[in-house]
C-alpha cells in the first residue's frame, strides 16, 4: 500500500548518491556505512548498541541465541503477528508458546501470557503491532517478577515511544526490520538489534558473521546475517526523513480516527498519547469484511488484511503450544480486521476520500 515512486525527488536523488558513494568506496559488506548507521540508530532509540543484521527475523533469532535460549526453552509471543516472529523462535531451536491479544488494541495480553508461563519459560517477545507501544513498564515488571527476558519485536514501531523511551530500549533487546515497506525501510532486506547489554551486543556481533570473533576463528556456530553497505547508506538517507514521514502517517491516522464514522466499521482503541503509535498500519474491524473489501476495491481504495490467519492456524504450526485459555480474541480479530491505506505519500485529500468511501459503506 506504499507508493515509493511518488516519494520526494530530494530523497530519491540522495539515495542514488548514497549508492554511488558505496560503489566508489569499493567496500560492500559491514563497513563504515554500517557503523555510521548503527551509531545513528542507537542515538535515535536511546540505546548503547545497534548491531546491523540481514533482516528482522534474523534479529530475533540472534537475540534469542545471544541469551542462550534454545532447545527445551519456551518463548511466549502473540497469535497476532507477522509469521517471522514465530519462525525466529523455531530457528533458535526453542519452543514457541502462543498467547492471546487484548481485543481493544490487538496487542499481546498480559493475562493470557500469565496463563502460559511455566518453569520452562525463558522469554516473552512483545510485538509492538501496527506501531503501538503500550504498557511497557507493566511488561517490564511482569517479566522481572517472573524472571523472564523481555524481547521487543520493533519491526512495525520505528520512533514509537512511551514515557520518552523508544521501542527497543525497554526490554533486554529489540529487533528492528528495515524491509522496504516498514516505517524505515531499505531497498532490500535489512534489520538490526538494539540493546544496552554488553554481552548481548558482543555475542550478536559474533553470531551475525559466521560466529567468528576475529577472521577465521569461530567460537560460536553463527549465521550469515550481515548488513551490507548499500542498505546502510540508504538507511542513513531515509533516516533523515523518518520523523517527517512518521508525522504524515499520524496525520492520516488522526483524520481517520476523527472522521470515520460508520456503524459497521469498528476502530481500534486509539493510543493514550501521541508518541506511542506510529501507525505502521491503520486497522479497523468489521463483521462484514468480505462486502467491505469488495466495496473498497470497487472504489479503488487499496487495502490488505493483517493478518488473515493467526499463528496457531497456519498449516506449518499444527500442534503448536497455545494458552490453556484459548486464543478467542485473536481468532475474532483475524476474521474482522482490515487495513486501510496509511502512508507518507498520501495527501489529506487522499485520506478524506478514504473517509468518504468508508463512511458510505452500507450492507
Ligand atoms: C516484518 C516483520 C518481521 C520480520 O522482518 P523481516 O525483515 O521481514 O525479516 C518480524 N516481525 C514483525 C511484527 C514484522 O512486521
Amino acid at each position: 500500500m506504499n507508493d515509493f515512486t511518488s516519494e520526494p525527488d530530494d530523497l530519491k536523488k540522495a539515495m542514488s548518491v548514497a549508492i554511488k558513494r558505496v560503489i566508489d568506496s569499493g567496500w560492500y559488506v559491514l563497513g563504515d556505512e554500517v557503523k555510521e548507521f548503527e551509531t545513528q540508530w542507537s542515538n535515535t532509540c536511546g540505546v548503547k548498541y545497534t548491531i546491523g543484521v540481514g533482516n528482522g527475523m534474523d534479529a530475533i533469532e540472534i537475540i534469542l541465541r545471544s541469551l542462550n535460549i534454545g532447545p527445551g526453552d519456551e518463548v511466549i509471543t502473540t497469535a497476532m503477528t507477522a509469521f517471522p516472529t514465530v519462525l525466529a523462535i523455531y530457528r533458535a531451536g526453542a519452543v514457541p508458546v502462543i498467547a492471546d491479544i487484548d481485543y481493544e488494541t490487538a496487542l499481546l495480553s498480559i493475562s493470557s501470557v500469565k496463563s502460559c508461563v511455566n518453569d520452562k519459560t525463558k522469554a516473552v517477545i512483545l510485538v509492538h503491532l501496527y506501531g503501538q507501544v503500550k504498557n511497557v513498564m507493566q511488561w517490564k515488571k511482569f517479566c522481572d517478577d517472573k524472571g523472564l527476558f523481555l524481547i521487543e519485536d520493533c519491526a512495525q514501531s520505528h520512533l514509537a515511544s512511551e514515557n520518552d523511551m523508544y521501542a527497543g530500549s525497554f526490554g533486554v533487546a529489540g529487533a528492528y526490520s528495515y524491509y522496504p515497506t516498514k516505517n524505515l525501510g531499505a531497498v532490500g532486506d535489512a534489520g538490526s538489534i538494539v540493546t544496552n547489554d554488553n554481552d548481548i551486543a558482543g555475542k550478536a556481533m559474533i553470531l551475525r558473521n559466521y560466529g567468528q570473533n576475529k577472521r577465521y576463528y569461530h567460537p560460536e556456530i553463527g549465521l550469515n546475517s550481515r548488513l551490507d553497505e548499500i542498505q546502510a547508506a540508504i538507511l542513513i538517507e531515509r533516516l533523515r526523513w523518518l520523523k517527517k514521514f512518521t508525522e504524515l502517517r499520524k496525520n492520516i491516522a488522526s483524520l481517520y480516527n476523527e472522521f470515520i464514522n460508520n456503524k459497521y466499521i469498528e476502530k481500534l482503541t486509539p493510543p493514550d498519547d501521541y508518541d506511542s503509535h506510529v501507525y505502521h498500519l491503520y486497522v479497523v474491524r468489521t463483521k462484514k469484511r468480505k462486502q467491505f473489501q469488495e466495496y473498497l476495491n470497487k472504489n479503488n481504495i487499496q487495502n490488505l488484511i493483517h493478518y488473515p490467519v493467526p499463528i496457531h492456524k497456519q498449516l506449518s504450526t499444527s500442534g503448536i503450544k497455545i494458552s490453556p485459555e484459548g486464543l478467542g480474541n485473536s481468532e475474532l480479530h483475524a476474521d474482522y480486521c482490515i487495513s486501510l491505506p496509511c502512508h507518507p505519500q498520501m495527501t489529506n485529500s487522499d485520506a478524506n476520500r478514504v473517509v468518504d468511501v468508508v463512511n458510505s459503506f452500507k450492507e
